[in-house]
């Protein structure tokens, strides 16, 4: 990793240089928190042109709406054009980029933060941490070769971010160190029952409601020869719209239909176009999702993948059977 060259590209800033942060698509906790986080670093060191921002409608979802440094946030269409320097936090590849993909050749220099396996390194700095639980360790580690102290801020954005990416401090990628560094960061003061309240248990009760409905809907394929049980479930813009509620409120749905102990992989398939449907993909550690998701176009990690599916729900699981064996 270019650990050396980042610090240098920071370092070497001068007064009138301007800064771009920028995330993936339908940006989470960890895009959203590692960048605010760093956002909120280069400020404490005297960064004046400053912005920060994700590709699409400007909307930050409501969980993250308590988040610290939102005021560095820009939409999309007021970013700089040609910033002396671009940071990309939490992006696989470029096409997770949208419109901002550009700004990668555009600006003077292209920092890469990430911990995506698949990422090829598309800037001209790259530090990705296949290792890391979460973009936000890369991001604290950078902040702390930058010698920028924490405070309670940077700390929520960080938490917001490692708390997220972990599924709460659940997953595999768990380790001692992210519980220290979590430790550091609740060290500031900062409130992790306010902080998860808000951003895990917080949603409009027309989201309880539409739950029940895509749950109803859950099918459970048991596995077949030389395959695998899979549990699937898919949500409609008509849905969303019956229910009025906006799509982030069906991230965690995940979360239930992959709770089926029949299944070794589990699937939302999550309208976002007449024939375009996100699909959220997961494993318990049989199958390597990420290879799936690839092989149809997205990416992720082995246990936790997602990829862009075109046609009707049914072509979708289908192709995702075909990938499966
Ligand atoms: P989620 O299901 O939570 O949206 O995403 C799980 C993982 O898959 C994340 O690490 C995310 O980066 C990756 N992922 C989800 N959707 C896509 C996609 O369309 N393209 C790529 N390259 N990665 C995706
Ligand atoms: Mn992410
Ligand atoms: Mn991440």
């Amino acid at each position: 990793a270019d650990w050396a060259a980042a610090v240098a590209a920071v370092r070497g800033l001068r007064p009138s240089d301007t800064v771009l942060l920028i995330c993936h698509v339908n940006p989470d906790g960890d895009a959203l928190g590692s960048m605010l986080a760093f956002g909120l670093g280069l400020r404490r060191l005297g960064v004046r042109n400053l912005q920060a921002t994700f590709p699409g409608p400007p909307d930050v979802p409501e969980p993250f709406l308590g988040l610290p440094g939102l005021d560095l946030l820009v939409p999309e269409t007021a970013a700089a054009a040609a910033p002396d320097l671009v940071l990309c936090f939490d992006a696989a590849s470029s096409s997770r980029l949208g419109g901002l993909v550009d700004r990668l050749t555009t600006a003077g220099t292209a920092v890469v933060l990430d911990h995506h396996a698949s990422n090829p390194g598309f800037g001209t700095i790259n530090i990705v941490d296949a290792d890391a639980a979460a973009t936000a360790v890369v991001a604290d580690e950078l902040l702390r070769r930058l010698d920028v102290p924490l405070d309670p801020e940077i700390a929520e954005c960080l938490y917001v971010a490692l708390a997220t990416d972990t599924g709460s401090f659940r997953f595999a990628m768990t380790t001692p160190s992210v519980h220290e560094m979590a430790a550091r960061l609740l060290e500031t003061g900062i409130k992790p029952g306010d902080i998860s309240r808000r951003v895990f248990d917080t949603r409009p009760f027309g989201a309880v409601r539409l739950y029940g409905d895509v749950l109803g809907r859950a099918r459970l394929e048991p596995a077949v020869a030389g395959g695998v049980g899979l549990v699937w479930t898919y949500a409609t813009l008509d849905d969303l719209a019956r229910h009025q509620q906006k799509a982030y409120v069906l991230e965690p749905l995940i979360d239930s239909v992959r709770c089926a102990a029949e299944a070794d992989v589990s699937l939302v398939v999550k309208q976002v176009g007449p024939a375009e449907w996100a699909v959220s993909m997961r494993s318990k550690g049989a199958v390597d999702v990420s290879r799936v998701a690839v092989a149809l176009g997205g990416g992720g990690h082995r246990l936790a993948a997602g990829f862009t599916g075109r046609g009707t729900v049914d072509d979708v699981i289908a192709a995702i059977r075909a990938q499966l064996g």
